[in-house]
């Protein structure tokens, strides 16, 4: 560089505005500093309290790009420390102290192996992001992470029987059933192949409703007016649903074969056909867009079933999708699957008409009957709200400052040398002190 010396109007030289103005980044990105280290705190305090379920966000990270207006991937950063709070107190308080920076501190967080604490603290204090990055990588790694297969049973015993057949088993609690899977390998490869390319395709689907997923990861944390970036439960759905499509066109009349839902007319219990009751939640959630067969009955004794007035025809649906393109919450703008959800439900008299009948996205229409959010009509003066009666709206809390900045010491700045890995040790971690 040419040391030109021009006098500012000021009578400083360029040289000695850029020291102006570097004082005052360093001073700026010590408050940041410090600032980022207490939301991590925040973000930590409300996982830890299990507050997130109450705002309708689906993730304490969808929480924190919600509330603060930051990008998921952002959010996804703050997450990523606030999780690991506890294992690394030094980069934590240095982050506190305005002496780190969010991202110095989330390299760490992410990918930083157990007990690794005090070396990371101390490295940190002169290196860069992208060098943070490079030492954590040269951790090593005695057990390459197994690629793990979802539906693989860690504990099954080895059987010695001569032929491999598949398996299924299933146990319910109170809110979930769980189905194990138990697959010979070259069946599972094919049905892994098979449940991959329906992700793909929800994926795709996904692309095209809400854009592409920002953060890279594939797991999607895009704020809580969004449904969730699709998973390989949602593409196993997805699965079942196809092959029985293709089983009902092939049966003579082309119907589907319906879940089938047995209510009592006078103490409303549901159960399913020779399943599990349902929770009233449940209950209104399967009959509000049937696609279910409801069988009435009183004292256990069948009535008939029930599908004449809920039941949307082709027009009224074909109406609903004209008015309503997408999912009716604010943000979301769903196109597939939609549910028509009933406003008043038809269990409380309502009609199957367009005023009480608007589309919502199936991860909405859950959310909704779960008493996530509400959703109130007529459809034609809509309102969604959050638990608390609050209107949803996709804007953050930010707003300007009333507080003095905290008081911190200007953030130095990483050194700017070049790493010398020659000499560099990697973290290394203790031998293992048991399998897992
Ligand atoms: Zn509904
Ligand atoms: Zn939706």
């Amino acid at each position: 560089m040419s040391s030109t010396v021009v006098d500012s109007p000021a009578g400083c030289t360029q040289s000695e505005r850029l020291e102006v103005l570097f004082e005052e980044l360093s001073e700026l990105a010590g408050q940041r500093n410090a600032i980022d280290g207490r939301i991590v705190e925040i973000a930590a305090q409300i996982d830890r309290d299990g507050l997130v379920g109450i705002t309708g966000a689906r993730s304490v990270a969808a929480l924190v790009a919600w509330k603060t207006g930051c990008s998921p991937h952002n959010a996804k950063t703050i997450t990523t420390v606030a999780d690991r709070l506890e294992e690394f107190p030094r980069c934590v308080t240095a982050l506190g102290e305005g002496r780190l920076s969010l991202d110095q501190v989330a390299v760490i967080a992410e990918h930083a192996g157990q007990g690794s604490d005090a070396h990371y603290a101390h490295l940190a204090a002169s290196a860069s992001v992208s060098q943070l990055r490079t030492a954590v990588k040269s951790e090593p790694r005695p057990d390459p992470e197994p690629v793990r297969d979802p539906f693989a049973d860690a504990d099954e015993e080895p059987e010695p029987a001569p032929v491999p057949r598949p398996e299924i088993t299933s146990t319910c609690d109170a809110d979930y059933t769980y189905w194990r899977i138990k697959l010979p390998h070259e069946q599972s490869a094919r049905f892994t192949a098979a449940l991959q390319s329906h992700k793909d395709r929800l994926i795709a689907q996904h692309t095209r409703d809400h854009g592409t997923d920002p953060t890279g990861d594939g797991d999607g944390d895009r704020g809580v007016q969004l449904p969730p970036w699709p998973s390989a439960g949602e593409a196993f759905m997805e699965l079942v649903e196809a092959g029985w499509d293709a089983e009902a066109t092939r049966r003579p009349h082309g119907q589907h074969t319906t879940v089938v839902v047995h209510v009592d007319i006078d103490t409303r219990v549901a159960a399913l056909h020779l399943g599990p009751l349902l929770t009233d939640e449940e209950r209104r959630f399967l009959l509000c867009d049937a696609t279910c067969e409801v069988w009435f009955q009183r004292h256990g004794r069948p009535l008939g079933t029930g599908r004449s007035t809920r039941t949307i025809n082709r027009r009224l649906r074909r109406a609903l999708e004209h008015r309503d393109r997408t999912c009716v919450v604010p943000g979301c703008g769903a196109t597939r699957g939609l549910h028509a959800h009933h406003l008043v439900h038809w269990e409380d008299g309502g009609d199957t008409e367009l005023d009480n009948l608007v589309l919502v996205c199936p991860y909405h229409h859950r959310t909704h009957h779960r008493g996530l959010i509400t959703i109130t009509g007529p459809a034609h003066q809509l309102l969604v709200t959050d638990h608390t009666g609050r209107p949803l709206q996709p804007g953050s809390l930010a707003r300007p400052p009333t507080t003095p900045p905290p008081e911190v010491n200007p953030y130095p700045g990483t050194s700017g040398e070049r790493a010398q890995w020659k000499w560099y040790h990697p973290y290394q971690p203790p031998p293992p002190t048991s399998n897992n």
